[in-house]
């Protein structure tokens, strides 16, 4: 099927005039295949969600069971074992955290995290009701979520509506020493960031030194920390969370992608028990006020365990070692190329940021041609403006991986 005008999908992220969509129809380890049975390497973890491989056996036998036993329940009132379970087997990887609230996708995890936040100082009678963020960050697509992202052009259409925040501005992986200064706000009720890695700003790095200390201004403040481990998590950085290489914790910590393996839409919001404790009262008022029809959705809490259970079982932070190994030493064989204006690497995140004429930003065209280039080459590269990345499933071959290099080094010697 080749889909044209007459398809009535509209795709997201997509100028869908001209656009050029390929159907998949399946897929096994870090490959696709197309209906012609063209093989691509996923390259970029199908938007970031895969960690073990598409249609990884064990987790789909592990959905197909929970789907034969309970595919749903209403989750206010009711609760079931794999929801459960998760939450037990996610704490243990996040032991300075007390409780797991469910819900869809990376947006809702956020979303839930900013309301929480925001409703802890209501809870307590405080008033605080300002958020502080990085000034290119990516937080996802609902005005929640957009508001404490960066105005720029996914938000800008909507920038009139979203609420005001404080951002703060991260230039070559240092914070503006002023910029510190709004820690001080007595307005302020949270402070939230991609930890280490700036994803849809175009992978942009800070130290975890940094981090840490942001984090310790805001403890001394008193300000609520919210890491969005949406893109981080389940190891992608090299640890099992980005926030695992600082010594101070976050008090809350968004997660999805890659929570079930990178099966189905689910995500989970965890936090302290001073936060949870806050919202404990005779009275009904003071409940979190936040909830959607699929919260804890037996198949998501199925897929959520089974990829865990994989971390022990496939070797999974081998894995990960081993990209960060041939990550380093294909960076290193960059070095002084004159068409980039920098490499960049965290754990299995591999960044180069292309030279450009253009000013760079998400709508670069360099962006158009590098796509087109890869996807002719049957590697599926998705770069972010001027900024080309590798993300893949941890369990692609080393010789995937070396033809997604070898592939790169073509475009950078074309281009
Ligand atoms: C992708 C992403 C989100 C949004 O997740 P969706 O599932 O697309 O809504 C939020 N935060 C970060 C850091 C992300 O990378």
């Amino acid at each position: 099927m080749d889909v044209d005008d007459h398809s009535p999908v509209w795709h997201p992220y997509t100028q869908m005039q001209g656009a050029d969509i390929i159907p998949i129809v399946r897929g096994e380890g870090a490959y696709l295949y197309d209906e012609q049975g063209h093989q691509y390497i996923d390259a970029v973890a199908s938007w970031w969600t895969n960690i073990h491989g598409h249609a990884h056996p064990h987790i789909v036998s592990a959905i197909a069971a929970q789907a034969a036993r309970l595919e749903h329940v209403i989750f206010a009132g009711f609760t079931h074992q794999p929801a459960e379970q998760l939450a037990k087997m996610l704490l243990q990887r996040i032991p300075f955290h007390f409780k797991i609230f469910y819900s869809d996708n990376g947006s809702t995890a956020v979303e839930a995290a900013i309301k929480m936040a925001l409703q802890y100082w209501r809870n307590k009678e405080e008033v605080r009701k300002k958020i502080i963020c990085f000034r290119d960050a990516y937080h996802g697509d609902t005005f929640g979520a957009m508001s404490v992202s960066a105005r720029g052009v996914f938000t800008h259409p909507f920038q009139s509506l979203l609420f005001e925040v404080e951002f703060i501005d991260l230039e070559n992986g240092k914070v503006n020493p002023t910029d510190l200064d709004k820690f001080q706000d007595k307005d302020i009720a949270a402070f939230i960031f991609e930890p280490l890695v700036l994803g849809s700003a175009g992978m942009k790095m800070y130290s975890a030194k940094l981090l840490d200390e942001l984090i310790s201004i805001s403890k001394q403040n008193n300000i609520l920390t919210i890491a969005d481990e949406v893109m981080t998590g389940f190891g992608r950085t090299g640890k099992f969370l980005a926030t695992d290489y600082c010594s101070n914790k976050p008090d809350i910590i968004c997660l999805s992608k890659g929570i079930t393996g990178g099966f189905l839409p689910f995500a989970a919001t965890t936090c302290t028990q001073a936060i949870y404790d806050v919202f404990l009262s005779e009275e009904k008022s003071k409940m979190l006020f936040h909830g959607h029809s699929y919260t804890g959705n037996p198949l998501g809490c199925a897929a959520g365990i089974a990829s865990l259970e994989l971390f022990e079982t496939d070797n999974t932070f081998k894995k990960i070692a081993r990209i960060e190994q041939q990550h380093k030493g294909f960076a290193a064989s960059l070095k002084g190329n004159t068409k980039i204006k920098e490499v960049r690497q965290c754990g299995t995140i591999l960044a180069i940021e292309l030279k450009t004429a253009e000013d760079s930003g998400y709508l670069n065209n360099v962006r158009d041609k590098a796509y087109l280039f890869f996807i002719e080459r049957k590697i599926i590269l998705r770069p972010l403006g001027n900024v080309l990345y590798i993300l893949p499933p941890y369990c692609i071959e080393a010789n995937d991986l070396q033809l997604v290099y070898a592939a790169i080094d073509e475009f950078l010697k074309l281009s």
